[in-house]
């Protein structure tokens, strides 16, 4: 069985293959699923820190032969050195994925892409960490150079520099720029490494279904609390299949793919729900001024430091193309909303 993009690709397994036992007991009870398209699995697992659980290695590759035989499910892991890519291969392994890690390094993506010439399998690759569409359609472009064909990209997120409710910040507008330009490459969303929490899963699921992604990729433990990595975000294959149950599928892909003016309003909201974000860290910012304005007493308005803002505002935004006039209304409404926020606790901290 091959996973395509015509009915949803959904592909379910543990973050990582931890033991025999988890790993057939995961298989067990997705296999319930008929929605479940393929099994996934890290093998060998990049961690941030050295001397963590870093994956169960080979051995692994046995366990997974043994869920494709049983189960019948074709089998994804994750590939990040050529060794990797020729031990997969050698075991009969069906999808290989390139890692966000990697993908943010077009040396090593360059070293898989070769590993992978003349292999007839399929590849997936995650964005990288950085939101850098072009490195990502670059390690795309480098499998499919390597005469892999069948490449699907993973949306996963990325690493948020900010605050954010998610793990990973997803900024729908990159998935959607290289929808828009490769239509043809079929994109599947991983909302576990988006989320990071259990509980955020189903929610980043519908959005990316809303946004007609191919597909999902969602990690699924038999005992979540004792995963041995990204154990928050894991489900137990019960709560997966429901999720998976409340989920709106688009039925008819292509009659109702979406317009091109659809994907631009997404972008629009992708876009503004992180300037909101930000407005908010920004007010919060403001708040703690504020409160060190009235111990110290100082003037809420300072007229030296907002003639300051103003001016390098406006010539940041006019190197971003954006008209002065249009910076300087923003930010003088800007600048009386967190007026009126240092007032009222320049007000409480007086009583
Ligand atoms: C994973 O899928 O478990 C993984 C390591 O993901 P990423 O490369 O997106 O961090
Ligand atoms: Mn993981």
């Amino acid at each position: 069985m091959a996973i395509n993009s015509k009915t949803p690709i959904i592909i379910a397994g543990p973050c990582s293959a931890e033991s025999y036992e988890q790993v057939i007991a995961t298989a067990k009870a997705l296999s319930e699923c008929t929605k479940i398209t393929a099994f996934r699995s890290g093998v060998w697992k990049p961690r941030s820190r050295p001397g963590t659980f870093e994956g169960a290695g080979d051995v692994a590759l046995q366990w997974l032969k043994e869920v494709k035989a049983k189960y019948n499910f074709p089998i994804a892991i994750e590939v990040a050195t050529p060794e990797h890519v020729e031990t997969a291969l050698k075991n009969d392994i069906d999808i290989l994925w390139i890692g966000a890690r990697t993908t943010s390094n077009p040396f090593s993506v360059q070293e898989l892409a070769s590993a992978l010439k003349g292999a007839n399998c399929q590849v997936m690759v995650k964005n990288p960490v950085n939101p850098d569409l072009e490195l990502w359609i670059g390690a795309i472009e480098r499998v499919m150079k390597a005469g892999c064909m069948d490449v699907t990209a993973i949306h996963r997120g990325f690493y948020p520099y900010e605050q954010t409710p998610y793990r990973n910040i997803p900024k729908w507008e990159i998935p959607i720029e290289l929808k828009t330009r490769f239509p043809e490459i079929p994109i599947i969303c991983d909302p576990s490494h988006i989320a990071g929490e259990r509980a955020l899963v189903a929610e980043v699921s519908q959005y990316a279904l809303n946004l007609n992604f191919d597909g999902l990729i969602i990690e699924s433990h038999i005992d979540p609390d004792k995963a041995l990595s990204d154990a928050r975000q894991q489900l137990t294959p019960e709560n997966l299949i429901k999720l998976l149950r409340s989920l709106e599928f688009r039925t008819d892909q292509e009659e109702v793919s979406i317009s091109q003016l659809e994907n631009l309003r997404h972008q629009i909201d992708s876009i503004d729900s992180q300037i909101l974000e930000l407005l908010s860290q920004r007010m919060n910012a403001t708040m703690k001024i504020g409160r060190y304005k009235s111990k110290h007493n100082i003037a809420a308005f300072q007229l030296k430091r907002w003639k300051n803002i103003i001016r390098s505002r406006i010539e940041t935004g006019s190197t971003l193309g954006l008209d002065p006039e249009f910076v300087k209304k923003m930010l003088q409404s800007v600048h009386k909303e967190s007026i009126r926020v240092q007032n009222e606790v320049m007000k409480k901290s007086k009583h």
